[in-house]
């Protein structure tokens, strides 16, 4: 039997923005530091960010992430 690595549920594995998900590599792409919070993934509850539709960025935790669910940017499957 495979065995599945550990990994935590509250992981950030992406942001929403724009309407759409994107991994966490596509948002640093984006908006560089900005999704860096106390040198983690996350963004700094202080400076919330917004997107192009002046919406807040949130992060995308494993948790809330389905088998299928891909970045819109690059298409990788954001629960990899
Ligand atoms: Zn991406």
């Amino acid at each position: 039997m495979e065995r599945i690595p550990y990994r935590k549920t509250h992981e950030i594995v992406g942001y929403t923005y724009d309407a759409a998900m994107h991994s966490t590599t596509c948002a640093r792409r984006r908006f560089g530091d900005l999704v860096t919070f106390e040198g983690n993934e996350g963004i700094d509850p202080a400076y919330p960010l917004l997107d192009r539709e002046g919406n807040p960025v949130y992060p995308l935790m494993l948790e809330e992430v389905r088998e299928g669910d891909v970045c819109r940017d690059c298409f990788r499957r954001l629960n990899e």
